[in-house]
């Protein structure tokens, strides 16, 4: 009798485990099945996690109980915020991270699953039983039988790799590609196309002379992407959780990397390169990342700079290898490496491995729900790089929600679906199942309309309730959240009641290089300046509260940006009443013959769920819309 499960999880990346660690955590029997269980939660490329807009997915996973902040937090090895010098809605918290401590203790907790199944092998096929569920066939002729199938496939499907005229056949280096899957998925109808990614070189760094590049260092003081530190209890479970005390510890943050630049002679030699480049040449046909382009591609757009800045990061902790961030490329081997050695810093680089291109097939996401589910082959789930996306984080958020879904939907309940205004996750789920991309999608703060509300120092507070009424965040982690909340009103209410002195507030407003109080003021208006010191400010406003540092930001935040939110308040609220009209998903736009041929045309080709959804297909016209409304409403 072939093993039998309620969700399987193909893929052990940053998706995969996501996507099997919410199923197994809601209580359903999970397995994962991945070509190689060493690489669960191997980074293929960069590695670090986090960065403007992707760390706040990361905080977003955090908040509703996935497990890529507490992963970070251990495996990071320089933590750093970005984009400090603007407003708190684009703060990106990203760490540099030991990408081989990030795999091993990925594999730990995963493997270390109290009743989860993982297991080694390569799915080649599926087929629905008459029962509804899936058979699932492997290369080696094994068998299993499951409710839900969760395929989170990355970069395997029917995958090449290119470095100059050599083509070899693989999804990662030294990893198969996953062909007969590929088959499977267009033999069911599921519309499948070409993408591309790539990575750069990594050097010895006892080749490197860093004397010769700037340090780049962590921040003073480490802002961790988990919020949940400490020990928890799966409920309906008698295990303790897998963290213990484990994480109850500071993160690491005193690994250094390193800036240099490229320049007018290494572009010369790139650019002889470029007759034999798979890219320029049309061997690749898949469409690379458009914000994370190969050097070639950047000296080819923008020819005339005299330079560009490059990264050089450790991938480990005792630094191990070099990453060469800013310097993917797949021309030739030979040509890489003359033009490394022009860099300032890298003249005597070694090579350990060289930079290369992969190209691999992924699914038009718009064949998917919001939960993740394909439309065509119902209980068949996708999330990760196999849906057209590009990133760790992006992948890992497309993982939850899928896992999360799978689950739900096998106990009987309700989907889970996460608004614009909710989340980045929501606006990931809704972007890319809606809208028919060309290229990889990677997530940026301008993708948000509502980003002043989608702040990496609130995810708690978006998230947190709706992750507990579905059973991903713990009682004891919910209680505790709870109790900060209710410090915060207290603290509030405090700060509103009583006020500063002069002096006391012009320490703090000079902090900000804010105009000076002549008078007594109260203390909620001094928190309202913008660029003061908020920890400053706590300590000097409240000295007898020990508000967690996140949470003092927070309150900062929110106050300086009151104003703004009672006018998004409104929009949004529009926005969730359009959300909320349900179209009917085989209606004909056509019989609507109040709107432009155009929109009938696009609403047709999308079939959109919601009345929200109908508002953002490109090319639909917004006054068709509202004409669209009144025909539901008087139909
Ligand atoms: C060469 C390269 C360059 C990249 N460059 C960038 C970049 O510049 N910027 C960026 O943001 N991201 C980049 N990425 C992408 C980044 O690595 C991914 O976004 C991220 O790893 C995706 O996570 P995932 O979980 O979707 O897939 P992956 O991490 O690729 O994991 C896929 C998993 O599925 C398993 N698998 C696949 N098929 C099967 C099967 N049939 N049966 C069983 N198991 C299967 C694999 O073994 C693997 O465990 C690059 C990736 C590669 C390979």
């Amino acid at each position: 009798m072939n093993a039998q499960y309620d969700v399987v999880v193909v893929g052990g990346g940053h998706a995969g485990i996501e996507a099997t660690h919410a199923a197994w955590k809601l209580g359903v029997k999970t397995a994962m099945l991945t070509m190689d269980i060493n690489a669960i939660g191997r980074m293929s490329c960069n590695p670090a996690v986090g960065g403007v807009a992707k760390g706040q997915i990361v905080r977003d996973i955090d908040a509703l109980g996935g497990l890529m902040g507490l992963l970070t937090d251990k495996a990071g090895i320089q933590f750093r915020m970005l984009n400090m010098s603007k407003g708190p809605a684009v703060w990106g918290p990203r760490a540099q991270c030991d990408m081989k401590y990030y795999s091993e203790i990925a594999r730990e907790v995963i493997t270390n699953l109290p009743g989860l199944s993982v297991i080694q092998g390569e799915l080649a096929a599926f087929e629905r039983m008459a029962d509804g569920r899936l058979e699932l066939t492997l290369l080696n002729g094994d068998r299993y039988v499951t409710r839900a199938l969760v395929v989170t496939s990355g970069t395997f499907l029917a995958s090449k790799m290119f470095t100059g005229l050599e083509t070899s056949i693989g999804g990662r280096v030294g990893e198969p590609s996953a062909d007969k899957l590929s088959e499977c998925l267009a033999f069911n109808g599921i519309a499948l196309r070409r993408l591309k990614t790539g990575t750069p070189s990594r050097l010895d760094p006892d080749s490197i002379d860093f004397n010769e590049c700037d340090v780049q260092r962590g921040d003073d003081v480490a802002w961790p992407m988990s919020d949940r530190h400490v020990a928890e209890t799966v409920p309906g479970r008698d295990a303790d959780y897998f963290w213990g005390d484990a994480l109850n510890k500071f993160v690491r943050n005193d690994c250094v990397c390193w800036i240099t630049r490229t320049n007018i002679k290494t572009h010369d030699i790139l650019r002889s390169g470029f007759k034999d480049s798979p890219m320029f040449s049309g061997r690749i046909h898949g469409k690379g990342p458009r914000y994370c382009p190969s050097i070639e591609d950047k000296i080819n757009r923008f020819g005339d700079r005299d330079g560009h800045q490059l990264f050089l990061e450790p991938e480990q902790a005792d630094i191990g290898r070099v990453y060469i961030n800013g310097f993917s490329s797949s021309l030739p081997a030979d040509i890489q490496l003359a033009a490394i050695h022009t860099i300032p810093g890298l003249t005597r680089a070694r090579v350990l491995q060289i930079g290369y291109a992969v190209e691999y097939d992924s699914v038009d996401a718009t064949q998917l729900y919001p939960t993740f589910e394909c439309k065509k082959v119902p209980g068949l789930y996708f999330a990760g790089q196999v849906c057209g996306t590009s990133g760790y984080e992006e992948a890992a958020g497309q993982g939850l929600l899928a896992g999360i879904n799978a689950a739900l939907k096998i106990k009987g309940e309700g989907p889970f679906i996460l608004g614009r205004s909710d989340s980045y996750l929501g606006v990931m789920a809704d972007d890319l199942t809606n809208i028919l991309l060309d290229e990889p999608y990677r997530m940026f703060t301008s993708r948000a309309e509502y980003r002043l509300f989608l702040r990496s120092d609130n995810a708690e507070t978006r998230l947190k309730e709706r992750a507990h009424e579905i059973g991903m965040i713990s009682d004891s982690d919910y209680a505790d959240w709870k109790h900060r909340l209710d410090l915060m009103d207290a603290a509030r209410k405090r700060l509103a009641e009583e006020s500063a002195t002069p002096d006391q507030a012009n320490i703090i407003l000079a902090s900000g290089g804010q105009a000076l109080a002549s008078e007594r003021c109260r203390w909620i208006n001094v928190l309202r300046r913008p660029g003061i010191d908020p920890e400053l400010f706590f300590r000097t406003a409240l000295p007898d509260m020990t508000l967690a540092r996140r949470d003092q930001w927070f309150m900062y935040a929110e106050e300086i940006y009151a104003g703004f939110f009672d006018r998004q308040a409104r929009e949004i609220d529009d926005q969730k009443k359009m959300e909320a009209v349900r179209l009917p998903e085989n209606l004909d736009y056509m019989q609507v013959t109040a709107i432009s041929i155009e929109s009938r045309q696009r609403l047709n080709a999308h079939k959109p769920l919601t009345l929200g959804q109908a508002s953002r297909v490109p090319g639909v016209r917004p006054a068709d819309i509202t004409v669209l409304a009144h025909w539901l409403e008087n139909r």
